[in-house]
């Protein structure tokens, strides 16, 4: 218990759902005042979906919330830009590799334009910027080092694609995702490698084939080729976060392998346990279809992306309100019907708070306080966005409380919601520009796409983006804007 300055009560604790212990627990920080998170970020061989971008939205709540909190957060998002080899198998085809052959670039050039859409996605929703955003490639030498560590104590062994972890030597192995390794048969989880002891043993560093060309390869001690993916998570949350940290996230698919693998390899090769205090996990976006809703996943080629919805003249920050109606730990089903609801509901929320934007005068603190607190409260119970939500409707529609306090509350909520409430509701015509040139090409993309014409709208959009010129499709229509940057 804590008191704060803005309000009048003792304030309960923060309390998150830490996946490892299967339970809410306080949440304390390792050294006070500071939290350090990692969150699992983009593997950059195609567009992100929206599916991606929810996992990102709740990373970017719970560190809004911790800096409303007062804590000094680092955000650490890393960029898998090598390897991840098809489904989490240590076999098959590596996805960064064919979509550089399919595209006939390099390997270095698919990432840096899937980053970037990544990184314009991230800013569209309004996410904080991590403190530090980087890339598996560019640390490949600290890979190198942990897999020497864990090589010195005796958990690694060699086969002939690669040298691989050992789990069996690793008693804690099925703590995080509560495992049933036992009854665990091989291909059922990870796919079958000749020559593993143990079916949930995964590649540390895989050999480059001979006669085999691949883009992406380094020297090592154990010979040339690359890092198994879950090497880089380890490697770099520990560069910038130090040997233990306080929140691990991701969306909950990664926690059964890709997170137990990175926590045998941590715990093992920094001597450490345990080795991230909380584990907190997004549940997935689904989409809603016929048969119930299904995972929306880039394997299963039921993906929406963040430029579908704003062609489709849906602003992006209705997709955060719209992930804010959920709890993080819910499935939230996404369908067109929803979204659309979810758009016109934040469309008046933004209306009503540039209107409260318009009054004048001192607002009334001790008025404010139980809203406030509500709003705080929520959220510290394991990050409950719903229920904050509902405190922010009930001061945007009051009638009891004063308008020049309602817009104080609205402003006091803004910063942890991320919603530009306050702001001009329509971005677009606040800086839409006009030149005789590029309204007349905006027009014949117009018809095109009247005409069903989709190729040449793609062409004339591509060809204005590389002008740097963004095209934002609204009800009213399309306009342009100069990129920022
Ligand atoms: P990826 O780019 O596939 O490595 O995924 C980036 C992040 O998005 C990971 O934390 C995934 O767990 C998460 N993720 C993937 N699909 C979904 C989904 N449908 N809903 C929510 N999160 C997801
Ligand atoms: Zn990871």
């Amino acid at each position: 218990m804590r008191a704060d300055p803005g309000s009048s009560q003792v304030l309960s604790p923060i309390e998150f759902y830490d996946t490892r212990r299967g339970r809410r627990v306080p949440f304390e920080p390792l050294e006070p005042g500071k939290v350090g998170i990692y969150s699992c970020g983009p593997t950059v061989y195609a567009e992100q979906h929206i599916g991606n971008l929810r996992s990102r939205l709740f990373s970017d709540l719970l560190k809004r919330f911790l800096l409303s909190e007062g804590y000094a957060v680092t955000h650490v998002i890393n960029i898998t830009d090598v390897g991840h080899l098809v489904s989490d198998a240590d076999e098959g085809e590596d996805k960064m590799e064919a979509a550089a052959r399919k595209a006939g670039r390099t390997a270095e050039e698919i990432a840096a334009h899937y980053t970037e859409l990544w990184r314009r996605d991230g800013e569209a929703v309004n996410c904080l910027p991590p403190e530090h955003n980087p890339k598996a490639t560019e640390h490949i030498p600290e890979q190198i080092e942990l897999a020497r560590k864990l090589e010195a104590a005796g958990y690694l062994y060699r086969i002939e694609d690669g040298i691989y972890f050992d789990t069996s030597r690793f008693p804690r192995y099925a703590e995080l995702a509560g495992l049933d390794l036992e009854g665990q048969s091989e291909g059922a989880r990870i796919g079958v490698t000749e020559g593993k002891r143990n079916p949930a043993d995964f590649a540390v560093w895989k050999f480059a084939e001979e006669g085999v060309s691949r883009l992406q390869e380094w020297d090592s001690p154990w010979g040339r080729g690359f890092p198994g993916w879950h090497l880089e998570c380890s490697a770099m949350s520990v560069r910038y976060l130090g040997p233990r940290f306080d929140i691990h996230t991701g969306g909950i698919d990664l926690a059964t392998v890709h997170h137990t693998n990175e926590v045998a390899q941590s715990e093992c090769g920094y001597g450490v346990h345990p080795w991230v205090n909380f584990w907190m996990h997004n549940e997935f976006l689904a989409l809603s279809g016929g048969e119930g809703d299904e995972k929306m996943s880039k394997s299963k080629g039921n993906v929406k992306t963040l430029s579908d919805l704003i062609e489709r003249g849906i602003d992006p920050l209705a997709f955060r309100y719209f992930c804010l109606q959920a709890h993080y730990r819910q499935q939230l089903a996404f369908s067109d019907e929803a979204i659309e609801s979810a758009a016109k509901g934040f469309a008046r929320l933004r209306r009503i708070a540039a209107e409260l934007e318009q009054v004048e005068g001192e607002g009334d603190p001790a008025a404010q306080a139980p809203y406030a607190d509500r709003f705080r409260e929520a959220l510290a119970d394991d990050l409950n966005a719903p229920r904050a939500m509902a405190v922010v409707w009930e001061v945007a529609r009051s009638d009891t409380l004063a308008p020049v306090d309602r817009r104080d509350l609205l402003r006091r909520f803004e910063p942890v919601l991320g919603l530009s409430l306050g702001e001009a509701p329509s971005e677009v015509s606040a800086d839409a520009e006009s030149d005789p040139r590029i309204d007349a090409l905006l027009a014949d993309r117009q018809a095109a796409r009247e005409a069903k014409d989709w190729a040449t709208a793609d062409r004339i959009r591509d060809e204005l983006a590389a002008e740097g010129i963004e095209i934002v499709d609204s009800p009213e229509g399309a306009r342009w804007r100069r990129r920022k940057d």
